[in-house]
Parts: structure tokens; C-alpha cells; sequence
């Protein structure tokens, strides 16, 4: 039997990571975690539980509560807080404004990087896992580790489209794209694991490379690995 393949895929919002991730690993057979949907439920809660997200105290002392737990199926990936399937909730505008200030709080980060690595290393044939400081902090010794990155033009672009097939009418593109930019940055600029390109990492601008072209880049990058190993 060959090792576990653990895939770390990290980057800013509205690269294409949920997409990619997903069918990368329903090609090779693996499991599959979105990390940022964990960061949202904990959101959720914190929103449906009257917690002020803008007091990190309060948040460190309530982030121990909420039961989350993440089914790793990549062709039908679930998530549910408490019991309840949080899927839908946690993609409310709501949820997305307020998910960089409780991300940043360090108790949050400490509890749901434990789930993501007994996730990994409960995945028998090994996982993709999507997030913002995958390479860096909670699987540094993946097998690959992979930074999507994309124009804010591309990524406004696809977040706008996401957004309309979502069901939310016409889109402003400008409004997207500055959300986006302001959420990458409070990522970007937290002092706990932050969004950041590991060193030995490999960098894929996707702006103008189809779904297909990134997943196949993606899947003969692991090749490679598993081939060295
Ligand atoms: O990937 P997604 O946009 O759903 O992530 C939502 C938020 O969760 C990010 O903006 C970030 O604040 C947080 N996150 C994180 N670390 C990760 C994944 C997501 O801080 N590994």
C-alpha cells in the first residue's frame, strides 16, 4: 500500500480552491475538507448564540462550544454545528463579513486546526484540504502544497458569478471585488497563521486557465510527488 497523499491547497478568496479541491480529489480517489467552511460555522454560531464577534475575548472563550463536525466525501462534502446542517447558513453575507474577525482569534484556530489534522490523518488514502494557512501551519509535511492565486479582476469575476447562480439577481462587480480585497487583507494581515504561501509550495495564477486546466496542472503535480517519493 502506498502513503496517504495529503494535498494542501491554500489562497485568496475567489481563486477557484472549493472547485478545484473537490475534483481533485473525486479524481484520485481522496477525501476532501474546506477549512474556511469550518471558520464559518464557528462564525454562525458565534452570530446565532448572541456572541460579539468584534470582542476577540468573548469569542476565545466561547470558541470550545459548538460541536462541528465535516464530512470529507469530496462529491457531497457536509457540515453541521451542534447537529444542525449548517451548509446553507454559513454562506449569508452575514456570516461572510463577520468570518476574518473570529478567524483571527487564536482559541478558534487552535480548536479547528485539531479537527483538520485528525481529519487528515483519519483519511485512509489521503485528502485535499482547502484553506488559507494549510502549507504553513496545519499540514506542513503535505505532500504537495499548492497557493492558487488570481487576478482581483478574475476573482470578482467568479465570486459574481457564484453569487448570481446562488440566487442573488445582478451583481455589482466593483462592490464584489472590494469585499473580496478587504477580506484577503484582514487574512493576510492577522498575526495568528495568516494567509501566506508556504516556501515550498507551488504557485498556480489560475486567472486564465479553465477549472480543467488548474485540476489537471494540479493532479500531474502530485504525480510528480508520488513518483519522487
Ligand atoms: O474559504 P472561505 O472563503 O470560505 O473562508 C472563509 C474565511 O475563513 C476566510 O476569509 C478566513 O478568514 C477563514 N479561514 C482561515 N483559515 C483557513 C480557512 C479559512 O482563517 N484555513
Amino acid at each position: 500500500m502506498s502513503n496517504p497523499v495529503i494535498v494542501a491547497i491554500d489562497g485568496p478568496s475567489g481563486t477557484g480552491k472549493s472547485s478545484t479541491s473537490k475534483a481533485v480529489a473525486a479524481r484520485l480517489g481522496l477525501s476532501y475538507l474546506d477549512t474556511g467552511a469550518q471558520y464559518r460555522a464557528m462564525t454562525w454560531w458565534m452570530l446565532s448564540n448572541g456572541v460579539d464577534v468584534g470582542d476577540s475575548a468573548a469569542v476565545a472563550t466561547a470558541a470550545e462550544k459548538p460541536v462541528i463536525i465535516s464530512g470529507t466525501d469530496p462529491s457531497g462534502p457536509t457540515i453541521t454545528v451542534d447537529g444542525a446542517d449548517a451548509s446553507g447558513p454559513i454562506r449569508t453575507q452575514e456570516v461572510t463579513g463577520a468570518v476574518s474577525a473570529v478567524s483571527a482569534v487564536p482559541e478558534v484556530r487552535t480548536r479547528l486546526v485539531e479537527l483538520q489534522r485528525s481529519a487528515a490523518s483519519g483519511a485512509a488514502a489521503g485528502i485535499v484540504v482547502e484553506g488559507r494557512d494549510i502549507g504553513t501551519t496545519v499540514l506542513p509535511d503535505a505532500t504537495l502544497k499548492v497557493f492558487l492565486t488570481a487576478s482581483p479582476e478574475a476573482r470578482a469575476a467568479r465570486r459574481g458569478g457564484e453569487l448570481t447562480a446562488a440566487g442573488n439577481g445582478a451583481v455589482d462587480l466593483a462592490a464584489t471585488q472590494a469585499a473580496l480585497v478587504r477580506r484577503d487583507a484582514a487574512d493576510s494581515g492577522r498575526k495568528t497563521s495568516p494567509l501566506a504561501k508556504a516556501e515550498d509550495a507551488v504557485e498556480v495564477d489560475t486567472s486564465d486557465l479553465t477549472l480543467d486546466q488548474v485540476i489537471d496542472r494540479i493532479v500531474a503535480l502530485i504525480g510528480e510527488k508520488r513518483d519522487a517519493s
